[in-house]
């Protein structure tokens, strides 16, 4: 059978993996850390660091068809792997998503709405931009390498903006956006790819909960008007469309009053996409390896609303003790080895409104120590 290859062993690799398996593929995958939570459930682990440049060739040399969990691959080498083997998404997507300037760029010269935003190349920049470009309220955004919003410094006022300058805590040589503050009522994502023929697949608009910049909850369908969902659904259409997607792409957006604004892009399956495991006919990771071997996707219809919780830190074991408790909870356990505080280590996902409030009710009152 022909094998996919994963470039990043973390829980996106894993449930990749682990829709890719039954369909017959084998899968192999790359991590530093041995027994990561994909190489668990992989047919093989290649241990090395992401920018090993030998090791990501290795893996392309064992793979028909090549994809990756994250955007910090370095893009010589992949274009370097794309010439041993096949890499559907190509290398155009990973260099503008990678890269929050090159994203927001390629969003507005698609007539895409984003917040007002400017390039900073040093501190001594900052003040001028604020001053000129963007305005108070602002963040400030290394344009590389950032997740659960690390790399990312809110200036509220010029207060802030002060003592962020006096207090520099970044490397002079490294690139960040200043991006408008966006006043949102709620944040929004949705899951779109294109199959092997072309067709552009999309799932519902999902409404997400953040907690210390890190995903909380995801609730599927999103509670919003249907002029909303409408405007969502074609700007995340178009985005596919204009990046001749392949693979699963998660499109973050703010939404205030009807205005809405596109966030980042990720292209690959997303954290708010989990529910589609057990809330609709395709799951998000499915669809990927679908959409990167080449095979039709039916048209995506959901079951129910479903409500995805994330667990962080020490969460999963008190939740895995309740596992008896609550027959309605899907758990998934990352099988990651050691427990960090705000680390992603496992999710649940509920389907229909019953489980969806006991969940809440259960959340509530079971926060991370
Ligand atoms: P992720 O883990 O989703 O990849 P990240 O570190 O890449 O996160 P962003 O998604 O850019 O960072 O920002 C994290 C969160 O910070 C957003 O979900 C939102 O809550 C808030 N945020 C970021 N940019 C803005 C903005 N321009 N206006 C308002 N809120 C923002
Ligand atoms: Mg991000
Ligand atoms: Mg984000």
């Amino acid at each position: 059978p022909a094998t996919i290859g994963i470039v990043g062993g973390g829980q996106l690799g894993r449930m990749i993996a682990l829709a890719a398996k039954p369909m017959g593929y084998r899968v192999g995958v790359l991590d530093p850390t041995p027994d990561s939570p994909a190489g668990q459930v992989a047919d093989f682990q290649i241990t090395a660091d992401y920018d090993d440049e030998a090791a990501i060739l290795e893996l392309a040399r064992r793979a028909d068809v090549l994809t990756y969990e994250f955007e910090n691959v370095d893009l010589t080498t992949l274009a370097h792997a794309s010439q041993i083997t096949e890499l559907p998404q190509g290398t155009d997507l990973l260099y503008i998503t990678k890269n929050r300037l090159r994203e927001k760029q390629f969003l507005a010269d698609h007539g895409i709405p984003v917040a007002r935003f400017a390039e900073v190349q040093s501190v001594v920049e900052l003040d001028a931009k604020v001053a000129e470009e963007v305005p108070c309220p602002a963040i400030l955004k290394t344009a590389e390498g950032g997740y659960d919003g690390h790399g990312q410094w809110d200036i509220p006022n010029t207060d802030a903006l002060n003592t962020l300058i006096s207090h520099w805590p970044v490397a002079e040589t490294v690139p960040l956006i200043l991006e408008q503050q966006i006043d949102f009522d709620r944040e929004v994502s949705v899951m779109v790819t294109r199959d092997g023929f072309n067709e552009v697949r999309i799932w519902p608009v999902a409404e997400n909960v953040h907690q210390h910049h890190i995903l909380k909850t995801t609730l599927a369908p999103a509670q919003v008007s249907p002029l909303l969902q409408a405007k969502i659904t074609r700007i995340a259409t178009d985005i596919a469309e204009a990046l001749n997607l392949r693979g699963v792409l998660g499109v973050e957006m703010f939404v205030a009053g009807d205005d809405v604004y596109v966030n980042e892009l990720a292209p690959r399956p997303h954290n708010s996409g989990h529910y589609t495991i057990e809330g609709s006919n395709i799951s998000q990771f499915e669809a990927h390896v679908r959409s990167i071997v080449g095979l039709p996707i039916a048209e995506i219809e959901t079951v129910d609303q479903a409500l995805m919780l994330n667990l962080l830190g020490d969460e999963l074991t008190q939740a895995r003790e309740e596992l008896l408790a609550h027959p309605e909870w899907h758990f998934h356990d990352y099988g990651k080895l050691d427990i960090k505080r705000n680390r992603k280590m496992g999710h649940i996902t509920v389907v229909g409104a019953t489980a969806i409030g006991q969940l809440e009710t259960w959340s509530q009152t079971h926060e991370q120590h």
